[in-house]
């Protein structure tokens, strides 16, 4: 075999940030984290628009009393205040106005039924001029002939007739945070939502609930995933080596396939242990048995195949690295060992 390379790398960073019920391992992406901090700030500043934080603010870089829709906003300041500002489209795409009395909302550039912003971003709409730029949706309903000139087009005319339909009331409009089910803005739900966008849900994530120590979880998510170095991984990643089973020392190309299930050995294995076939012909089959509540597997079957893929791949390693090897009866003996102590300590 040639020498395998230090520092290989079974997944992207990217996809280890992500959280394991989209197929990841939930590390920390600690840039996202920083930008569901910085957006904290950004729903202390319209949630609480009475604090002293807020009224200062407002007072440095807003141009408006009551509105503070980004537009509005000085573009120049600190780099926290510049850090803020690039996270606008964020805040602007969570952040849901509840609309009461409309003056607390623009009528350009927040969402109150129209959402303005989903088709022109920040930039003007043909219809925004320097005397309605600031207006409020409260303005637009109450008194659409102060900011537009007559005669009204047929565009202005359909828009002005949906902000009619808005109903307005005594009190503030407040923002309703939609990451989270009670409105109210939090790091953790918004980390989370931002994370999963548009991520498929991982399909085996009941291998992290398993019976078992987290190194043999962490090790079946990645055969889940066909990510352990067999041979055929290595030879994906420009590592030649003889095609060779060091199991049952037939030339065939190993891969995880051959390894835990149609290898001669794991055959035998299988059999001495009586785990139903199905369950253990494939690795999606194995993956899916071990995954699903209704496979009709007891728990401590779960764990006898958990520690009978576990036994096998350091079986593999020994023979391989170590020149050592053990019987199947032997193999057989450790694995019912080792998984009534992974039933009794984990
Ligand atoms: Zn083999």
């Amino acid at each position: 075999m040639t020498k395998i390379p230090c520092g290989i790398h079974l997944l992207s960073w990217d996809r280890l940030c992500m959280p394991k019920s989209v197929g990841g391992l939930g590390l920390i992406d600690l840039k996202l984290q920083n930008t569901t901090l910085l957006l904290k700030w950004l729903w202390r500043l319209y949630d609480n628009p009475d604090s002293q934080w807020s009224l200062v603010v407002r007072q440095l870089y807003g141009k408006r009393d009551r509105v503070i829709a980004p537009i509005h906003w000085n573009q120049e300041g600190s780099f926290f205040w510049k850090d803020l500002l690039k996270l606008r489209t964020y805040f602007q795409l969570f952040a849901k106005h509840k609309i009461k009395d409309g003056a607390d909302t623009s009528f350009w550039f927040e969402s109150w039924g129209i959402s303005f912003l989903s088709y022109f971003g920040f930039h003007k709409h043909p219809l925004m001029s320097r005397k309605n730029i600031h207006m409020s949706l409260r303005d637009a309903i109450i008194h659409p002939f102060k900011f537009f000139s007559a005669p009204f087009t047929a565009e202005l005319n359909s828009i002005l007739c949906q902000a009619q339909q808005v109903c307005i009331s005594e009190g503030r409009d407040n923002l309703f945070w939609n990451c989270n089910s009670d409105g109210h803005f939090s790091v953790a739900s918004t980390y989370k939502r931002m994370k999963m966008a548009g991520k498929t849900r991982y399909k085996y994530e009941n291998i992290w609930k398993l019976k078992t120590p987290p190194s043999l979880k962490h090790f079946l998510f990645y055969v889940s995933l066909g990510r352990i170095l067999t041979q055929d991984q290595l030879l994906k990643r420009g590592i030649h080596i003889n095609p060779r089973c060091y199991m049952c020392q037939q030339q065939v190309l190993e891969d995880a396939e051959h390894l835990f299930c149609q290898c001669v050995l794991a055959k035998e294995i299988w059999g001495r242990l009586r785990i139903t076939s199905w369950a253990t012909n494939s690795v999606q089959n194995m993956c899916q048995a071990l995954h699903s509540c209704n496979s009709g597997l007891s728990q401590f079957e779960k764990t006898i195949i958990c520690s009978a893929i576990w036994t096998l791949w350091k079986e593999r390693n020994s023979r391989i690295f170590r020149d050592t090897t053990r019987t199947s009866q032997a193999l057989h003996d450790w694995i019912v060992q080792e998984a009534t102590l992974f039933m009794k300590f984990c």
